[in-house]
């Protein structure tokens, strides 16, 4: 655009002081910038044609045109809101010239560069420019603080320099294919700060044209979101993990194995999925509290851990549930030696603070892909339907699922209701095995073990439906009747003048959670009119271990009822003496699976034995259980051991059967 143009005759006052300007001639642009048409102005004064002027023109310019120096101005027009250049001189020594550009387009141009750089310089964006070949031209304060790279370290040198080694050159290949192509490219990239340490960003990058539209810079506005990426690396942490154990939760181990499966399709290869549930966890929850409940299952998974191999994945499903994954199976067997190795993980105490050593075992059950099947909602159904088999063998154990798994679950549940229709209508008995006293080879008591007479099946045996009723909670009224039952016949068979001092009544580990045994006892005692001396109560290690102190008082208030303490089936827990010695027992019963050994290994006589001596050396009864060869009885007579019970004395009877006397043939 070309200047406006005017030129002015200089008006003198009376003392020859220039106080007007009078248009000699304007050019067509000083007409367009000023709205001054030429016909209207030349002639004419400036004060005359514009009254409301700027006076500062008239001074401003008037000196101009005193002194004759050219000089130049801003000048800013307040009711036309432009700016203009104005420069002035004089041409002659009676003229005045000025030279007049519009400059608001510039202005705000200019002040739209002031705004960027202070935006370029304020923002908490990272900003850097840099020329076509991405040698970096400026950068700003917070590029500097993101990167820790200052101005005077990066101008001049190549982006690359800012490179994690993370991205592949297929992704920056694309990356500038892009730009180049559609001059903007917008994206996450990891980079590296000065010290080293990656972060990623979210970097914007435009291309800047030139006039013949070829790329002259590039302009890379970039964020860090590593605060972000962290934030979100932990709620998806916390979605996909156990927060107390931060093993991965149920929903990750889905997640993992969808993928195990469609890779153990494409390889041919097995799956294994094991799901482990603590025996009896929640009795340590209920006696210990939660918070220990938590601290022990943090030391039980760092045992698991240790046991597995990491390409297992380890989850913890809920509470006492955990699972293990195992890919590239190659037989159903490997399972097996894992999961025993995760039950052989928990042999040994868990010791937590200043707490009693803790026992804990735990059932697991283990379904096979593709031998189970192959969705995982099915496997994890399976394995689940295991576990309850490995819970019914006794616990400490593991079983693999098959098709008359999930019929023996059905089965389970039956079972369950008609046991406890059973315990209602009293259709449960007791049997009663004779105790012998090995001196005299008298029978002195007897043990009353529950049967279930079902017309179908016959007896069912306590083994089959005590760890169902353990389970479902109906121990508790189970044992109130034998407890009774047993008190009862022992009453009438004392009434009756039978020589007897014992009889021995079972009680589950469970039975001490559900309901206050001392009390049952008492008021069994009371109801049935049986001396307290005469009952003793058969308990095994497990609710030693289990209960801990709770146990030794529990245990004290049953002794001072006057009733006498056994433990049952001892030597198949953890039972060592300094245990014992805190307990106040009176009688050890040897299990049955070392006596039937006693003959034939070593090693269940060297136990057998030494269990004997121990006894003694505790001033404990002895009996031992099992017994049904006269070698067997042989051992046990020369290690002197005190009692006998076993089916080479008698069977468990009938009451109606009781043996007044067993035949004892002492070889
Ligand atoms: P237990 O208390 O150790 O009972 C001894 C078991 O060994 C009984 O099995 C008995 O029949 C069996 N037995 C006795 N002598 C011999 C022998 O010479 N050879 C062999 N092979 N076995 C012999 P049973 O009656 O099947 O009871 C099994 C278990 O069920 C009992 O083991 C006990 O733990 C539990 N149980 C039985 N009755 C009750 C009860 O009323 N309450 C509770 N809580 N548990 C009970
Ligand atoms: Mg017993
Ligand atoms: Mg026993």
């Amino acid at each position: 655009m070309t200047s406006g143009f005017a030129l002015h005759e200089i008006v003198l006052d009376a003392e020859g002081k220039p106080c007007d300007y009078r248009f000699i001639d304007v050019n067509p642009a000083f007409e367009a910038i000023t709205g001054l048409a030429r016909a209207d102005t030349v002639g004419r004064c400036v004060r005359e044609l514009l009254p409301n002027i700027e006076p500062h023109w008239i001074e401003r310019y008037g000196a101009v045109a005193l002194t004759g120096d050219g000089q130049q101005f801003d000048d800013f027009s307040s009711d036309l809101d432009r700016q203009y250049r104005v420069t002035v001189y004089r041409p002659e020594p009676q003229q005045f010239a000025v030279i007049v550009d519009d400059i608001t387009a510039l202005r705000r141009h200019e002040e739209s560069l002031r705004q960027a750089a202070t935006v370029f310089e304020q923002t908490r964006d990272g900003v850097a420019i840099t020329d076509a070949s991405a040698r970096i031209i400026a950068v700003n304060r917070a590029f500097s603080k993101i990167t820790g790279y200052s101005s005077e370290e990066v101008v001049g040198r190549n982006t690359s320099l800012l490179k994690s080694g993370h991205h592949d050159a297929a992704f920056y290949a694309a990356m500038w294919s892009q730009l180049t192509g559609k001059g903007f490219w917008e994206g996450e990239v990891c980079n590296r700060r000065k010290n080293g340490e990656h972060y990623p960003q979210w970097l914007t990058i435009s291309a800047v044209l030139n006039e013949r539209n070829e790329i002259e810079r590039y302009i890379g506005v970039f964020t860090d979101i590593s605060r972000i990426r962290n934030a979100e690396a932990h709620a998806e942490f916390i979605a996909y993990h156990d927060a107390l154990t931060r093993l991965p939760n149920r929903s990750l181990l889905n997640i993992r194995y969808q993928h195990a499966l469609d890779r153990a399709r494409r390889h041919d290869h097995k799956l294994a999925l094991l799901i482990l549930d603590l025996d009896l966890f929640r009795n340590i929850n209920d006696s210990l509290g939660h918070e220990f409940g938590d601290r022990l299952l943090v030391a039980i998974t760092e045992r698991f851990k240790s046991r597995l191999r990491d390409e297992d994945t380890l989850a913890r499903l809920h509470g006492d549930e955990f699972a293990v994954l195992m890919e590239d199976v190659e037989v159903s067997a490997d399972a097996a030696v894992v999961a025993r190795d995760l039950l052989k993980a928990l042999e040994a105490p868990f010791r937590i603070g200043s707490a009693e050593d803790i026992y804990i075992g735990a059932s697991i059950g283990i379904s096979i892909s593709p031998d189970d099947g192959c969705d995982p909602a099915l496997l994890m159904r399976n394995a689940d339907t295991a576990v309850n088999l490995a819970k019914a063998q006794g616990r400490k154990t593991f079983c693999f699922y098959t098709e008359s798994l999930t019929t023996l679950a059905l089965e389970r549940m039956r079972l369950e209701s008609s046991l406890r229709k059973a315990i209602e209508l009293e259709h449960l008995v007791l049997h009663y095995q004779p105790l012998i006293e090995a001196r005299t080879g008298a029978v002195i008591g007897s043990e009353a073990l529950v049967r279930w007479p079902d017309p179908e099946q016959g007896m069912i045996a306590p083994m089959r439906f005590i760890p169902v009723a353990e389970d479902c909670g109906l121990i508790a009224p189970l044992g109130a009747w034998v407890l009774l039952t047993a008190c009862r016949q022992m009453k009438a068979w004392l009434d009756a003048g039978r020589p007897l001092r014992t009889i021995a009544v079972n009680v589950s580990p469970r039975q001490f959670f559900l309901q206050d045994v001392p009390e049952l006892v008492r008021q069994t005692l009371a109801d049935t009119g049986l001396d307290a001396r005469f009952l003793e109560l058969e308990i095994t290690e497990g609710i030693l271990i289990e209960h801990g102190e709770r146990a030794v008082a529990i245990l004290k208030r049953l002794r001072e009822l006057g009733v006498r303490l056994s433990i049952d089936d001892f030597g198949t827990g953890y039972s060592s003496l300094s245990y014992l010695k805190r307990f106040p027992i009176d009688k050890l019963k040897i299990d049955r699976s070392f006596v039937r050994d006693i003959t034939s290994d070593a090693n269940a006589a060297e136990i057998a034995s030494t269990i004997i001596a121990m006894a003694r050396s505790l001033q404990l009864s002895v009996l031992a259980e099992g017994v049904e060869t006269p070698a067997q009885l042989a051992f046990l007579e020369r290690h002197g051991c005190e009692y006998y019970q076993g089916y080479f004395f008698c069977r468990p009877v009938a009451a109606a059967q009781f043996p007044e006397s067993c035949p004892v043939t002492s070889p």
